[in-house]
């Protein structure tokens, strides 16, 4: 099992290969492209992406998934309580946690192209019918369909259930920190905790990362 993040303009997007390889998250709209050359890159062939997988159902998770399933022709997941977000190409209010998400709002607010999906995930969903052992932990809080991808080896792709650093991630990536927006802040911390009981020792997160648990402990001490 291979993780490969992709660093895109707003978001992080991950491959992970197994026999087969999942994409979770596509970025804004537009970064189709870089999504693909990433995948080339990583030696990835394009008949071998089964499952485009979204982590919740922002526009900076699922920007680009309209065009990707264009040109793949791949199944489309998201859980159930963030699948209007996908059908609809458009956000529930983001209610923002600090200045910074205030600030940057009208930036993030976006419509963008919608798309159907396929299925609807929650705890009982295993990813290995497409080729990558790992499974599903519903960690709602951020949004309420939120999802994280639970890994061998103790890593999780976790969307945005916390985010690294500031600045979108770009000046202290490795810092664990809130994340701008949540709808439900006690379930973001429910969630942290259900993260770290199930053991995850790295968490790949939406923006910045990835996290070491030891600091995830140390940032979040107050609810471990
Ligand atoms: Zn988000
Ligand atoms: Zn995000």
């Amino acid at each position: 099992m291979k993780i490969t993040p992709i660093k895109l303009s707003f978001s992080n997007a991950y491959l992970l290969t197994g026999r087969k390889t999942v994409i979770v998250d596509t970025g804004m709209p537009g970064e189709e492209a870089k999504i693909l050359r990433a995948a080339e890159r990583a030696g990835v062939k394009t008949n071998d992406i089964a499952l485009i997988l979204h982590t919740h159902g922002h526009v900076d998770h699922a920007g680009s998934t309209a065009a990707l399933v264009k040109t793949l022709g791949v199944p489309t997941a998201v859980h159930r309580a963030d699948e209007g977000m996908l059908r609809t190409g458009t956000m529930r209010p983001l209610t923002p946690l600090r200045l910074e998400a205030r600030l940057i709002l009208p930036l993030v607010n976006k419509p963008f192209p919608p798309v159907a999906p396929d299925l609807l995930v929650d705890d009982s969903f295993d990813l290995s019918a497409f080729g990558v052992e790992g499974r599903i932990l519903h960690t709602p809080g951020h949004t309420a369909g939120s999802i994280s991808v639970l890994l061998p080896d103790g890593a999780a792709v976790v969307g945005d259930v916390m985010m690294g650093g500031v600045m979108g991630g770009n000046l202290f990536g490795s810092r664990p920190n809130y994340h701008y927006y949540a709808e439900d802040l006690r379930a973001v911390h429910q969630s942290l905790r259900a993260l770290l009981n199930a053991g995850v020792q790295t968490f790949y997160v939406g923006h910045g990362g990835p996290l070491a648990r030891a600091d995830v402990e140390k940032r979040f001490a107050f609810i471990v």
